[in-house]
């Protein structure tokens, strides 16, 4: 993922996309600009020639899960306390943003997609107990591990269960579920669309998927400020605080890469929610998607 000047370059962003390289220290970066429509047709062309992304990186399909695992087993450990480093406890906000709208009742099936280390679930469980049931499930074991054990250690143990699992595939019966979140997690998967499929078939008829996830600034004079921070200031506080830059960056490329706003409603709608629409949070910095199963 690095472009140190003595490593080998990763596969360049193609087909006429403009992109800025900026150095930082002694590693390059690239900043891709890119309008919607471009990103759009880039990933379904991806996607059929059996390629796709990982941050600006071109790889196999079938490579991307272990790349994504990599990030997420190297950042486990310190993921908590990066996430209120980076987003300035932002993220705290926007994660009660997300579950106001989850509109969570006493007695919901509540599934928690890419779970991660159980900030969401973590605040469904304080706020409901076992009035409700959640499924915590994440692909990677190492961040399922440091979330069950936050929970466990701040007594929240009832009603919850762990599963390890991919959010593509996910092992659950159908119309299952009253609610189902995902916070930060989809612009890691390989196919959003199968992600977004299997959210839909789990939800129960007249269930609600949220989605919380990076997205586009809409605020005129916010973009170059985010990329600068994004591309500077994010690897350096990885660097310090979780000693891997390279995540940091993986982070701050994956967010360009992944489905503007309306392109993500698009999808939902594509897949059968209905009721699709979506807030921005920040400036469009993050987005909030929501839409029913009907
Ligand atoms: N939801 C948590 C939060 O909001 O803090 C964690 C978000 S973290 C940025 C992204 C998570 O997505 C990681 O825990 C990663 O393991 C998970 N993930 C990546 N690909 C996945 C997949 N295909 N299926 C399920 N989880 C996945």
């Amino acid at each position: 993922m690095t472009t140190d000047s003595n490593e080998k370059e990763p596969t360049p962003i193609d087909n006429g996309v403009s992109a800025r390289r900026e150095t930082v220290s002694n590693r390059s970066v690239q900043i891709v600009h890119e309008n919607c429509e471009q990103l759009k047709q880039r990933s379904q062309k991806f996607i059929s020639d059996g390629y796709t992304h990982f941050g600006y990186q071109t790889v196999p399909v079938q490579e991307k899960s272990s790349l994504v695992r990599n990030v997420f087993d190297s950042v486990a450990t310190r993921y908590d306390v990066m996430n209120d480093l980076m987003s300035g406890t932002l993220h705290r906000l926007w994660k009660r943003q997300a579950l106001a709208k989850a509109d969570i009742r006493a007695h919901q099936h509540i599934l928690d997609v890419a779970g991660g280390t159980g900030d969401l679930t973590q605040r469904i469980a304080k706020k409901w107990g076992d009035k409700v049931h959640i499924v915590l499930t994440d692909i990677n074991a190492s961040m399922l591990s440091v979330g069950r054990d936050k929970l466990i250690n701040q007594g929240l143990v009832s009603s919850i269960e762990y599963v390890l699992a991919d959010a593509q595939q996910l092992p659950f019966v159908d119309n299952s579920f009253d609610r189902v979140t995902i916070g930060f997690g989809l612009r890691n998967v390989t196919s959003q669309m199968k992600a977004l499929q299997s959210m839909f078939r789990v939800l129960k008829p007249g269930g609600k998927l949220v989605i919380l996830e990076f997205s586009k600034p809409i605020l005129p004079g916010l973009k170059p400020l985010y990329d600068a921070y994004s591309f500077h200031v994010l690897p350096k506080l990885g660097e310090w605080v979780a000693d891997d830059a390279d995540s940091y960056r993986y982070l701050a490329e994956s967010i360009r890469m992944h489905p503007c706003q309306e392109t993500l409603k698009e999808m939902m709608q594509e897949v059968g929610f209905a009721q699709v629409d979506y807030s921005n949070l920040t400036g469009g910095i993050v987005a909030l998607h929501w839409g029913y199963k009907i």
